[in-house]
């Protein structure tokens, strides 16, 4: 298969040297992209900034913010036949980031104001014709199936995969992950505590078999 994995975390400049980020290693989609090339796939890894390598036979396209990985994605669609948005993306960018370095000022600033980004996974979810399999990823604090059934609802997807995130040695940052995996069907599948990269292989295999 043609596979398209986002990965990372997106950064949205608030000048040139500051920006909004989050937790995001990019472990996760790394892994994923890693498992697709050794079950023989071809991928396309759009990624955020990370520390890491990606499989040395993937096209990689590295962006910085959620409006570029939007764009690099709406892009890589063509001859896909599965796309698995891993990216942590921010939701916020700041409206107006300024163009040169903000100094510190008498008066600390109250606010700073927010504009939306788009939901890339949503976007896709809601082309009018996909031929292509859509799996997105939740990371919750709580209330997982809910949110991840609400999520798989909402965005259109086929698979949602499900992480509990706050709990220590698994999601964010950790070389771990428990995951649920949500099927459109309603089918669900619950993987026990494993390596990254060993819930990758397994996500892979849901999708190999739709
Ligand atoms: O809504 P939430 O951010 O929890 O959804 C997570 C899923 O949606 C992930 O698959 C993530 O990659 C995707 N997402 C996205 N664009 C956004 C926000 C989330 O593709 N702006």
């Amino acid at each position: 298969m043609n596979i398209l994995i986002t990965a990372g975390p997106t950064r949205e400049p608030i000048d040139p040297v500051r920006f909004l980020s989050n937790r995001s290693s990019g472990k996760m989609g790394y892994a994923l992209a890693q498992a697709a090339v050794e079950r023989g796939h071809e991928v396309t890894l759009i990624t955020g900034p990370t520390c890491l390598t990606p499989p040395a036979t993937a096209r990689v396209l590295p962006v910085e913010t959620a409006m570029e990985m939007l764009d690099a994605t709406l892009r890589s669609l063509d001859g896909i036949n599965a796309a698995i948005l891993c990216a942590a993306v921010s939701d916020y960018r700041p409206a107006n980031p300024s163009p040169t370095k903000l100094k510190r000022s008498k008066n600390t600033p109250d606010s700073l104001a927010l504009v939306e980004n788009p939901d890339i996974l949503a976007t896709l979810g809601h082309l009018q014709t996909r031929n292509f399999f859509l799996a997105g990823f939740a990371a919750e604090t709580d209330n997982v199936a809910n949110n991840a059934k609400d999520k798989l609802r909402k965005k259109n997807c086929d698979m949602i995969v499900a992480n509990l995130v706050g709990k220590s040695g698994t999601g964010f940052e950790a070389d771990d992950n428990e995951v649920v995996v949500f099927m459109k069907s309603g089918e669900q599948v619950e993987l026990p505590r494993l390596s990254k990269h060993d819930v990758a292989h397994a996500i892979l295999a849901i999708i190999e078999k739709h």
